[in-house]
């Protein structure tokens, strides 16, 4: 009965994190999803439109949760009593990243395993940064992400680009005013 922890960013969730939480999940008793609260780099979406979009795109998965976190990552896998942290595996690159968080994390808590997937063939080159951009220019990403995740970018988008488009207003109506 071994529980684990998949934590990501997930901003948003792809086809790409679905298929490593299926394939944890017919291995591990329980994996819980973390979305990570507030990592260091900029984010498209909150904290909540990603922990609800991931828990839509895996309600099929009866032996999943999804739940937040913040601070360390082994912490919360103590939390949550999970002794192994999964993670995916898509390039050299994965790889030399886990390698190194693995090893930080091995010595903050040697009690938490890693255990790390090679990812899809087919999603090998899917990340959330491509996703979003693809998405952001208006190009189809259906293939990528289910269909939840899909009209929540175009919604972003859309988003920020009314807001775009009512600063500019705003800046153009502050200088008439200023001048009139
Ligand atoms: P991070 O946790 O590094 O901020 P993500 O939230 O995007 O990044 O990813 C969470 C986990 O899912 C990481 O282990 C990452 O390597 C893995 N992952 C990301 N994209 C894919 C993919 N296309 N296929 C399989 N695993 C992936």
């Amino acid at each position: 009965m071994t529980r684990a922890l998949y934590p990501g960013t997930f901003d948003p969730i792809h086809y790409g994190h679905v298929d490593i939480a299926t394939r944890a999940s017919a291995i591990f008793s329980k994996v819980v999803v973390a979305v990570y609260d507030a990592p260091p780099k900029k984010l498209l979406f909150t904290t909540e439109e990603r922990l609800s979009m991931a828990c839509i795109a895996l309600a099929h998965l009866p032996n999943v949760v999804v739940m937040s976190y913040s601070g360390l990552t082994v912490n919360y896998a103590h939390e949550a009593g999970a002794s192994v942290i999964v993670r995916g595996l898509r390039n050299v690159a994965d790889f030399q990243y886990e390698h190194q968080i693995g090893w930080a994390n091995h010595q903050l808590a040697g009690d938490v395993e890693l255990c790390c997937f090679f990812c899809n063939g087919d999603y090998a080159q899917l990340s959330a940064t491509i996703l979003k951009e693809v998405a952001s220019l208006g190009g189809d990403v259906s293939q990528w992400t289910p269909p939840h995740v899909q009209q929540a970018l175009s919604d972003k988008f859309s988003q920020i680009a009314t807001d775009g488009q009512a600063a500019k207003i705003g800046g153009r109506q502050g200088k008439l005013s200023h001048r009139s």
